[in-house]
């Protein structure tokens, strides 16, 4: 996680730089820190907390050369002596890093014994010392003193760094988490992701892993590991600025969750034709036919990624009858999977930079699987290293709650699976043709969950101080259940806990008391008898009863103690309307209990660390 920001260039440094840290905050919200270079001077300026805090520190503003930092703290808890950038021991180089240094305490021993000295307990900081290190032992530029730690470094880093005796340079390099330079006559920007330099230029390079790139006031050079130059490839972000803002409403979730109408026609625009009935998904055309003779299909993801998945699990088994396994990345990475030759993976991530999903995806290309990619952002490590893949098209997702990246998953995995079980022909010509139609309605139908905005803030007025909820729902609906449960964690931080409505006798039903609200999601699907009687179980146990019922439910509103409507669209795919009020439920929560629901705590948005 952690944004890092580089400015090289004419202009003041300082406030491109703070810029571009709000604009990263969403990774990462420890401590924030700057370092300047001016004349001969190297000023660092670093504070826990937010960038806010470093905007009102007392610093020195002055130079045209500078580094950012915002923190997700991995090593070392939030403080200001953790804070980013650090300093070497003898004041020449400030380093930041998004990452870690997987060995930096035998590092750490053997610089101690050459004197060194730590005022932080980052692994960072041994990083910043063992390149000052090589750099005098060995008498190299900053750039190859860079090269030869970083050959020594286990772990997985974006790193800049500069140095007051080479005034005119920015060192950065990659392995594992993202880079991105900005390029512009004279000046350069590098950043974590491009939301910071989009407002300056729209040529870009992604900086590839193993890369370390110099930037000067007058040119820029790329490099791989061994010191080989590379010609690195110049792209135009896409980005909108307003993309990037709140436009009007109170927290960028709020604008999410209300922008899914848009995203999820934005998912579909110009790949799904109803009226022909074609849907076109360029980016993976070539692996189609190794789509259609797969004999199974993994799907690696994390998080809410993770939810997708098990509802494409449902879909794809139903539809095109090949059998499907969701994995946690985390997980798959480290337990000797077994994965044939030519088996099809989908690793599905709204950041493309999960680091996770990165080695699980590493993993299954080295035994020969076909891996494709789900991705929200162009560009991203995850769209790199995949064989193929699709993106989102949702925009930039900046709350750390991911909303309206799950719905365009969903969307881009319905239509990668729609066409295949019409290819395979495990789906008759009707009905591919009524599901089609109805996930062209789904933008409208969004629009009308949205409706129950209102409602939902007056239900959640009675439910703020819950201590625990559960949620509960069957087939199509139960990954929807878990992903209620998990944005309701995330941002209000009360427990809540998602289960088949099913399993509930199994165990959880022993909760149930006139404190636990229980959120059915109880739309009206094959299994709507059964879960009536689910909802009865938990009546009868006096549980407070939350459901979201499909309009004209004659039974449902009778039973329950409040009622949140969803508009019908077919069962396979309802959690792209069901989701949307639990989204909400969970905003107006975390918004009464005072909460930062842009940026939780202990959260970031990108995971770029395992
Ligand atoms: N390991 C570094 C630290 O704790 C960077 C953390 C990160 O990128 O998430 O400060």
């Amino acid at each position: 996680m952690c944004g890092i920001v580089g400015y090289i260039g004419t202009k003041d440094a300082y406030s491109i730089l703070l810029k571009g840290l709000k604009r990263l905050e969403y990774r990462g919200y420890d401590s924030a820190g700057i370092a300047l270079i001016d004349d001969l001077n190297l000023n660092i300026t670093k504070k826990e907390g937010k960038v806010i805090r470093l905007e009102e520190a007392d610093c020195k503003k002055e130079g045209s050369v500078g580094i950012g930092h915002t923190r997700w703290a991995t090593h070392g808890e939030p403080n200001d002596e953790n804070a980013h950038p650090h300093l070497s021991n003898n004041g020449s180089l400030a380093i930041v890093h998004n990452g870690i240094i997987e060995n930096y305490g035998s590092l750490k021993i053997e610089l101690k014994k050459k004197g060194y000295h730590f005022s932080s307990e980052t692994d960072t900081e041994v990083l910043v010392n063992f390149i000052e290190d090589i750099q005098k032992t060995e008498s190299l530029s900053l750039e190859d003193a860079v090269r030869v730690a970083l050959s020594k470094v286990v772990g997985a880093y974006a790193i800049a760094v500069i140095s007051k005796e080479d005034t005119n340079k920015i060192v950065a390099a990659r392995k594992g988490s993202p880079l991105v330079i900005g390029l512009k006559n004279g000046e350069y920007f590098l950043a974590s992701d491009a939301s910071p330099i989009v407002e300056h230029t729209n040529e870009v390079v992604y900086l590839n892993d193993g890369e370390i790139v110099v930037l000067t006031k007058e040119n820029y050079f790329v490099k791989d590991a061994k010191d080989i130059p590379q010609t690195p490839y110049v792209q135009t972000l896409e980005i909108k600025l307003e993309e990037l803002e709140k436009g009007g409403y109170d927290h960028f979730m709020l604008k999410e969750i209300f922008g899914q109408p848009d995203s999820i026609a934005d998912c579909m625009r110009g790949r799904l034709n109803v009226d022909t009935g074609n849907l076109v998904l360029g980016g993976i055309q070539s692996y189609s036919k190794a789509l259609q003779n797969a004999d199974r299909i993994l799907i690696v993801a994390c998080g809410t990624s993770w939810h997708a998945g098990l509802v494409a699990e449902y879909f794809i088994e139903e539809l095109c009858r090949i059998p499907v396994e969701v994995e946690y990345a985390s997980e798959f990475r480290y337990r000797n999977p077994i994965i044939k030759e030519g088996d099809i993976v989908i690793a599905i991530s709204q950041s493309g930079e999960t680091a996770d999903t990165l080695a699980a995806i590493e993993l299954a290309k080295d035994r020969g699987a076909i891996v494709l990619g789900v991705v929200n952002t162009v560009g991203s490590s995850i769209a790199r290293v995949t064989h193929e893949g699709t993106y989102l098209h949702a925009g930039p997702e900046i709350g750390v709650a991911s909303t309206k990246a799950f719905t365009a998953q969903l969307t881009v995995l319905y239509m990668i699976f729609l066409k295949l079980a019409f290819h395979k022909g495990t789906i008759a010509q009707n009905k591919y043709r009524q599901l089609l139609t109805e996930l062209g309605k789904i933008p409208e139908k969004a629009a009308i969950a949205l409706k129950s905005n209102e409602k939902i803030k007056e239900i959640s007025k009675r439910l703020k101080d819950a201590r625990n909820f559960l949620y509960l729902g069957r087939g199509y609906n139960f990954p929807v259940a878990l992903e209620g449960a998990l944005k309701l964690k995330e941002i209000s931080y009360i427990h809540a806990e998602g289960y088949p409505a099913a399993e509930m006798k199994h165990g959880p039903i022993a909760l149930i008391d006139e404190q636990m609200p229980v959120v059915f999601i109880a739309t009206k699907d094959g299994s709507h008898d059964k879960i009536i009687s689910n909802i009865q179980e938990v009546k009868t146990r006096k549980g407070i009863v939350i459901a979201s019922e499909t309009k004209g439910d004659a039974v449902i509103p009778k039973m329950v103690d409040y009622t949140i409507e969803v508009p019908v669209t077919h069962e396979s795919l309802m959690p792209l309307v069901s989701v949307i009020p639990l989204q909400l439920l969970s905003y107006h929560i975390a918004l009464l209990r005072g909460t930062n629901v842009d940026q939780p705590r202990n959260l970031a948005k990108s995971v770029t660390v395992e």
